[in-house]
């Protein structure tokens, strides 16, 4: 099997790979050439959390699992709190094929499903990005829907304010003013990127204006909300899987209290293949529960180990 270190992620695999890694395996989902497995997830204790996302793509030839977690008590042995690797595996024989750093990567391929949702039921004409937390993965939010979008400003709010400095700092790299909103601002926004790990809706129905798409990345746990469930009940709900989506993502709340039914959720994959229009009217919400699947990271986990076979990078063991 070929070892590809978290070090080498960076020069093997870029923000538009991945994009275009996810958007694949998006819809070889729509067309039920891949799935993903059930979710493990379990509380370790201390605010310990560890789990394994897993799934077949047999269109890809894909087979494999994400094992990782979030070590709260990292941060003061000098190591960062989010752990995860990703080993693939010869879906013919079972042989373990490739074991690769996947910290990198989760990031790439979470802002990559915002900004395929983005790209693929934003309206066109979508000019202002309204950014709700600030944490590590935001950054990547935000660059990753520049992308996609001629944006003309970027607005953000976040629980902790002092954090919204760092995100201040990468608009403006991208030459877009950012300002610092209260919630009740955000309803200046076209899109908006919902990316905190809040026990409790932040975002409500009354900050969100016709017309606007809502990326929702933050809630891939049970317990975890970013947005009133009424703003789901109104607007047309696309996921990266459904399964997901009612039991960990966002619309498990809107589900729960039965504003939401889960034969009304798309996945966004459909979309894809053009087996669903996507966004009807200007005047329609949009909102895409991101719960962050198996898939996902075996396609960028994928593409990583076959640009290092390329250029003889990582290393090779016998297992
Ligand atoms: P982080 O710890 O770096 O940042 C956390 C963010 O949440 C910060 O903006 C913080 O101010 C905010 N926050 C904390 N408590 C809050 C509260 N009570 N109310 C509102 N905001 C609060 O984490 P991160 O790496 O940026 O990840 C953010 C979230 O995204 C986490 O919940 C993480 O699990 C999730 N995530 C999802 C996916 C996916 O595929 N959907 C992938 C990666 C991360």
């Amino acid at each position: 099997m070929r070892i590809v270190p978290e070090a080498l992620i960076a020069g093997l695999v870029s923000p538009e790979d991945a994009f275009a890694a996810v958007e694949a395996v998006f819809a070889a989902m729509s067309r039920g050439e891949a799935y993903n497995f059930d979710v493990v997830r379990e509380a370790l204790g201390e605010g310990r959390q560890y789990g394994f996302k897993s799934g077949l793509d047999r269109a890809g030839g894909q087979l494999g699992v994400k094992a990782g977690g979030y070590f709260p008590g990292n941060a003061a042995r000098g190591i960062i709190n989010h752990q995860s690797t990703v080993f693939l595996f010869d879906p013919e024989t079972g042989r373990p094929t490739a074991m690769v750093g996947g910290g990198l990567l989760t990031a790439l391929r979470t802002a990559a499903a915002s900004a395929i949702s983005i790209d693929r039921l934003a309206r066109r004409d979508a000019r202002v990005l309204g950014m709700v937390g600030a944490g590590h993965q935001a950054g990547f939010q935000l660059r990753a829907a520049a992308r996609v979008r001629q944006f003309d400003r970027v607005i953000g709010w976040n629980l902790h304010p002092e954090m919204l400095d760092r995100l201040g700092a990468i608009a403006a790299e991208l030459g877009l003013p950012f300002e610092a909103v209260p919630l009740e601002r955000m309803a200046e926004a076209d899109v908006i990127v919902t990316i905190t790990s809040s026990p409790a809706a932040s975002l409500l129905e009354a900050h969100v204006s016709p017309g606007t798409h809502l990326a929702c990345m933050g809630t891939d746990t049970k317990g975890k909300q970013e947005v009133e469930p009424a703003l789901l009940g109104r607007a047309s709900v696309f996921t990266d899987e459904i399964a997901q989506s009612v039991s960990i993502g966002e619309a498990q709340h809107a589900v729960a209290a039965g504003l939401l039914d889960a034969t009304a959720i798309t996945p966004l994959g459909d979309v894809i293949t053009g087996a669903h229009p996507g966004r009807r009217s200007g005047d329609e919400i949009t909102l895409f529960d991101g719960t962050g699947v198996g898939l996902q990271d075996l396609a960028v986990a994928a593409m990583a180990v076959r640009r290092a076979e390329e250029r003889g990078q990582g290393m090779v063991v016998e297992v």
